[in-house]
């Protein structure tokens, strides 16, 4: 019998991973974050996933936190800034030896959640996979990708990676996941402020390839003093390439702010300046790009953090 795997989080990826684990027959139950989403869920019955324009509707069994039954595996499918709390309501539930699979894009909330279970396996995973909420319960697949896990305590690959591939959930184990995530956060954090700053395409900041190539040089500076050279590496050409491969869209922080949304900056751009203040490296044009986009949050009413 195959153990159940527990999404925590019915969002965009919650509901791309737990449509398609539900479609190979997997056992899945969706954790909600209270009664009345819960109602709400139950109105709807099930996840519906948009692929190519055909929906269909996943009968997914919801819970909340305080449902009854322990947790061997749970898909953290939630926003970084409330992985942790998220985690936390669940931690009477989890087994002592309890798999954890971190979707959050960026840095800091893995190891939070990771020093909140010690004794859990954390794995981190980094996607280019792209899904978009169209409504509650109802998700668009919006662009084909991969996702690499990894867990950089135990390089050993889980048994489990056999349900991805059941699932048709493209996947790679990776041994170097933490160069894949700061790799990923430093090409948002070259891309992403600045589309929110410019109220632009992506493709839109080539006529800004001087401040561009300022902040990949910073950045490249800071993997190195992290101990991350690898993800380094010709940092500018592959965020240029990025630029013009993605020029038509809107960046995931452009989004979130157009949205009225919060932002993940603290797991960004945040999290890159405190590495540097914690390296006392000083790199004042990153420090500026984010004393920018902080003041342009807050002009918006929208969290700084
Ligand atoms: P999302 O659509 O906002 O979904 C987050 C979900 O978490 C929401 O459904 C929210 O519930 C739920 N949640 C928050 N706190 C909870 C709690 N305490 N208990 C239960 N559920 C809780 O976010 P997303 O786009 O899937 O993003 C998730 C992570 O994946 C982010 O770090 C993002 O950067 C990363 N990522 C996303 C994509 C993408 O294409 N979407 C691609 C790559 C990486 P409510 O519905 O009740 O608010």
């Amino acid at each position: 019998m195959s153990t159940t795997w527990h999404v925590l989080g019915a969002g965009s990826l919650g509901t791309l991973w737990a449509a398609r684990l539900a479609r190979a027959g997997l056992p899945v139950r969706l954790i909600l974050r209270d009664h009345g989403r819960l109602a709400s869920y139950q109105t709807a019955n099930g996840l519906t996933l948009v692929e190519q324009g055909l929906a269909h509707t996943y009968p997914v069994v919801g819970e909340t936190s305080d449902s009854p039954g322990q947790i061997h595996r749970l898909l953290v499918a939630c926003k970084a800034y409330d992985a942790q709390e998220a985690v936390a309501q669940l931690e009477h539930r989890l087994v002592p030896d309890a798999e954890l699979i971190l979707l959050q894009n960026g840095l800091g909330s893995q190891d939070a959640v990771a020093a909140q279970l010690p004794q859990a396996r954390c794995i981190f995973a980094s996607s280019t996979e792209g899904a978009f909420r169209e409504s509650d319960w109802r998700v668009v697949f919006a662009g084909h990708g991969y996702t690499w896990l990894g867990d950089a305590r135990h390089p050993t690959p889980p048994l489990w990676l056999d349900d991805l591939q059941a699932a048709g959930i493209p996947h790679e184990w990776s041994t170097d996941i933490l160069t894949r995530l700061w790799r990923k956060l430093a090409l948002n954090c070259a891309i992403n402020p600045l589309t929110v700053l410019y109220q632009c395409r992506n493709g839109e900041l080539q006529d800004h390839q001087c401040e561009v190539a300022t902040l990949c040089a910073e950045l490249a500076d800071l993997l190195e003093c992290c101990g991350q050279p690898a993800a380094a590496e010709d940092l500018q050409s592959e965020v240029e390439r990025v630029i013009q491969a993605t020029a038509a869209n809107y960046s995931s922080m452009y989004q979130d702010v157009a949205g009225a949304r919060r932002t993940e900056i603290s797991y960004l751009l945040g999290y890159a300046c405190q590495a540097a203040a914690r390296h006392q490296l000083s790199l004042p044009h990153l420090q500026q790009l984010q004393a920018r986009l902080v003041r342009q949050l807050s002009a918006r009413g929208l969290p700084s953090d």
